[in-house]
């Protein structure tokens, strides 16, 4: 059994600190068994092999390996956890959700989503994307030693309180909620403030089949609820298109939009992603939650796509943990190696967040986040496999 024992977050304080461990994890396919990382200013110097001459701080015979990237979770439903049944269809699930928060007082929400961030910093999940539409993510991460993106959410056309904010810690950035929910003039304002301030933009895409009919065809059961929602969707230029081929028109794909879900995809849509260098994000445990559906994976990755990994939230997820979304992919795709897993869960969320000159790694110049897992791991092979089965 491995557990998560220690996490280290490193502080600038200008000086050389030596951290040891019976196994260091550089990257998915650079491995050092017995080595220590040399830190300064709260920057990883160097990772070398053997016992350190100065004095260090010996973490164990564990693993010190990259932090885990949540690259998409909305903290702010941590209250409903427990509280919406998956097995409906995915609009009873959306209505029954908005009925359940808005019971909610905001200070129960803040507080059930404050508990789920530490939690996930004790877990080594160090960097997240958390999506907010409520207004309420700065406040739940207040204070909290936690990295990334929070993504301001928009839907419908609204654009009161747009704002971004680029840091080395955590960001402020925005995102659309939807081709379906959010009109594409605000996608493509939402789109263009982000990228104006460096930052990424995200969106849910490809996730249901209430969507796919409504990008189709204008009609269904998601015309009706935007309807009773008084969104206006009139003007959308929406019909005949897949809802990957629809943003795309819109002109808001690229090497800084963030592509979520992508389950419901043709070969067409993967091909659109590959060509825009568009980044992916999968949440297979709330797919198979909501819609008895999984990735193809495979499909993406024979396209060069390297896809990130999220939860979605604990209204649709039993756990917000990097670890359990590795385990679970383990389980259900056979075709998946090791290393790839593994790569998912860190360096491709560091990429999927414009965070890998900051994290993903274990290289040179990169900031002195980690994390130590104990293991009874006997060669390489064997340790990224223990790691990727949460073991
Ligand atoms: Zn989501």
């Amino acid at each position: 059994m491995i557990m998560t024992s220690h996490v280290s977050s490193m502080k600038n304080n200008g000086n050389l600190k030596i951290h040891r461990a019976g196994w260091i994890i550089i990257d998915a396919h650079t491995i050092i068994d017995n080595g220590y990382i040399e830190v300064e200013n709260g920057k990883i110097n160097g990772v070398y092999k053997g016992r350190p001459k100065q004095k260090y701080f010996d973490h164990g015979p564990g693993v010190l390996m990259p932090p885990l990237v949540n690259a998409h979770l909305h903290l702010e439903l941590s209250a409903l956890k427990n509280m919406v049944p998956f097995n409906k269809k995915f609009r009873s699930w959306v209505q029954s959700l908005l009925e359940k928060r808005s019971a909610l007082k905001e200070i129960d929400l803040i507080a059930a989503a404050r508990k789920e961030a530490r939690t996930l910093v004790q877990q080594g999940n160090l960097y997240i994307a958390d999506i907010s539409t409520l207004g309420i993510g700065q406040a739940i991460l207040n204070g909290i030693n936690i990295n990334g993106i929070l993504f301001n959410e928009y839907l419908g056309s609204d654009t009161s309180l747009l704002f971004t904010q680029k840091t080395d810690t955590l960001s402020t950035s925005l995102a659309g909620h939807a081709p379906h929910s959010t009109s594409p003039s605000l996608l493509q304002w939402l789109k263009k403030e982000s990228y104006a301030a460096q930052l990424p933009f995200s969106i849910h895409v490809a996730e249901s089949d209430d969507e796919t009919q409504f990008i189709n065809d204008k009609k269904g059961s998601w015309a009706d609820f935007l309807a009773s929602r008084r969104i206006d969707f009139s003007s959308w230029d929406i019909g005949n298109k897949t809802p990957v081929a629809y943003i795309h028109k819109l002109g808001i794909l690229g090497p800084s939009t963030l592509a979520v879900h992508m389950l419901n995809v043709s070969d067409k849509d993967i091909q659109i992603i590959a060509n825009t260098k568009t980044k992916v994000c999968l949440c297979p445990r709330s797919n198979f939650n909501l819609h008895d559906k999984l990735p193809d994976i495979d499909a993406l990755l024979k396209h060069s796509i390297a896809p990130a990994l999220g939860t979605d939230s604990l209204a649709s997820c039993d756990t917000l943990n990097i670890l359990d979304e590795m385990e679970f992919i383990k389980k259900r795709y056979p075709n998946i190696s090791d290393e790839t897993l593994f790569c998912m869960g860190t360096l491709n969320g560091a990429k999927a967040l414009g965070l890998d000159h900051l994290t993903g790694t274990l290289s040179q110049g990169k900031k002195a986040h980690f994390i130590y897992r104990s293991t009874n791991a006997t060669n390489k092979k064997h340790l990224i496999e223990r790691i990727v089965t949460n073991e």
